[in-house]
């Protein structure tokens, strides 16, 4: 088979890229090494949609953060994302980050933000009790939000195989070669021929670019370290609460999350690649640290859990987004903001296949929305109509979210099956409360086991090899 597009990874960028394309009469591949979507980056950050300005402007980060964060309340709606635009604050503590703030206002105003404003200190105060009093006043902008990042990712994913794009997952791209007229990719699961490819590998879209084309730009793997504190922190901070940017990056924040949670963090350490996500004893004191400067009174005794995330840092500020070589397009070097400039850098990429010479015809009806049964925000007439059609919606299973087993089967039965608890967790929701998986894991998995007709000791908690169960037949294997 010959695909008109080879996707390279699938991050909320390739998943974009796929949304956008499959809307045209196209044969198109999705090839990610993962068993599942939304693996690296775009499951681990802060999931803001950041309003826009921070980047330099005339970049093209300026402006496809600020279309990416206008697109983004109605594709959340459309595609059943959760999504909150709670705005933003950047908080000055010093006269000389009252100067930053106006900067930023300034570079904010030439990207397009809207209605943004300067506050005073009563005025942040006023919005924000739990903020330092030692706060001078801040940069409010209304229009940035909060969703869910692997949701996000996973409806642009799903809605693309509905409209016919074939994703190949455990697909890990080693090689490429010009043919002719196309472009043949050695993978682990043998070879696949594309006229087009899309590079999306996010930390390795540097190595992809070297498959075709010279060394124009290095990928610097940065480590960003979270915490998620339970829901009983939650009313510390109503908005995106970050600090001055510097050369560091953004921060670290205090935001509320889409999951009713706070997240606090992120530091910023270089590491040695994607792989490197493990959580550091010196990195979660230095973001408590700097997030007592904003936020003092957080009780750390209610985090529920550590996490971090690689960002794939480029040695310029700036995404590299272009043709790489003939057919060939970059989506590389995708770092914060990158996440809300997804939806937008997808439609540059349509742009830019369409420059290239690709035939863009598109689908009488493609498919451009995604239903999704979150039962516990049903009202109760609601919630009986789906148990009187499914009585599975009327089991609890994740006792702290409550999710129900009508939403786990959905899950599993969804266009990119998950083989693992955490695949659930990502679709469903369940797991990510207070217990972290603790009560609802082992019925999740029996309930996985049960309909994808497998061995329990099949079942994943999250990547390939990550096993719960083992018999000695399987020590011994
Ligand atoms: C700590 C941190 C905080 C952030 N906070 C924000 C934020 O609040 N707001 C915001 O807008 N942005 C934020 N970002 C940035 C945002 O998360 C990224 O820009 C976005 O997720 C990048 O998506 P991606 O698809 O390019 O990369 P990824 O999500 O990393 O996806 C790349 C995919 O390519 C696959 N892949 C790699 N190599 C191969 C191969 N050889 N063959 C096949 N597949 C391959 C990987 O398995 C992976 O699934 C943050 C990032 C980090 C790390």
């Amino acid at each position: 088979m010959m695909y008109d597009v080879a996707i390279i990874g699938c991050g909320v960028i390739g998943a974009a890229a796929a949304f956008e394309l499959s809307k045209y009469k196209l044969n198109i591949a999705v090839l990610e090494k993962e068993n599942d979507v939304a693996m690296g980056a775009s499951r681990a950050n802060s999931a803001i949609i950041h309003a826009g300005y921070d980047p330099e402007p005339g970049t093209l980060m300026a402006r496809l953060n600020v279309q990416g964060c206008a697109m983004a309340e109605q594709l959340c709606k459309d595609l059943s994302v959760p999504y909150e635009k709670i705005g933003s604050l950047v908080l000055a503590f010093s006269e000389s980050e009252l100067e930053t703030v106006k900067k930023l206002y300034d570079r904010g105003t030439q990207n397009g933000v809207p209605d943004m404003r300067i506050l005073s200190k009563e005025e942040v105060l006023q919005m924000e009790p739990e903020v330092s009093h030692e706060v001078m006043g801040a940069l409010y902008a209304p229009s940035a939000g909060i969703v869910g990042p692997w949701e996000y990712t996973i409806a642009f994913a799903e809605v693309a195989v509905q409209n016919g794009a074939e994703m190949k997952l455990r697909t890990r791209v080693e090689g490429i070669e010009w043919a002719d007229n196309h472009y043949v990719i050695h993978t682990n699961h043998g070879d696949v021929e594309a006229k087009y490819i899309v590079n999306a590998a996010g930390v390795n879209s540097g190595k992809i670019h070297e498959m075709v084309a010279e060394k124009t730009f290095e990928i610097r793997p940065n480590r960003g370290e979270y915490y998620v504190m339970d829901k009983c922190e939650a009313a510390r901070a109503k908005h995106t609460l970050f600090q001055c940017p510097n050369e560091n990056g953004k921060g670290v924040l205090v935001s509320p999350t889409v999951g009713g949670n706070l997240i606090v963090g992120p530091n910023a350490e270089g590491v040695s690649g994607e792989n490197d996500t493990h959580n550091t004893a010196s990195g979660m004191a230095f973001v408590q640290k700097m997030a007592a400067k904003s936020v003092p009174a957080i009780n750390y005794r209610n985090s529920i859990r550590n996490f971090a995330g690689v960002r794939a840092n480029l040695n310029k500020d700036e995404f590299q987004i272009g043709v790489a070589a003939k057919q060939f397009i970059d989506l590389a070097g995708i770092k914060s903001p990158g996440l809300s400039s997804a939806p937008a850098i997808a439609l540059e990429c349509v742009k830019l296949l369409c420059e290239e010479g690709l035939a863009l015809e598109r689908k009488e009806n493609p498919v451009t929305t995604r239903q999704h049964i979150h039962f516990r925000k049903l009202s109760p007439e609601e919630k009986q109509k789906v148990i009187a059609e499914n009585p599975l919606y009327g089991r609890v299973i994740c006792r702290c979210e409550t999710i129900t087993e009508g939403e786990i089967v959905d899950a599993i039965h969804s266009p990119i099956p998950p083989c693992s608890i955490d695949g659930i967790k990502r679709r469903a929701g369940s797991g990510l409360g207070r217990c972290q998986g603790g009560f609802c894991g082992p019925r999740v998995l029996d309930i996985l086991a049960r309909e994808l007709k497998v061995s329990p000791l099949d079942i994943l908690q999250d990547k390939d090899g990550s096993f719960i169960l083992m018999n000695e037949t399987k020590k011994e294997v």
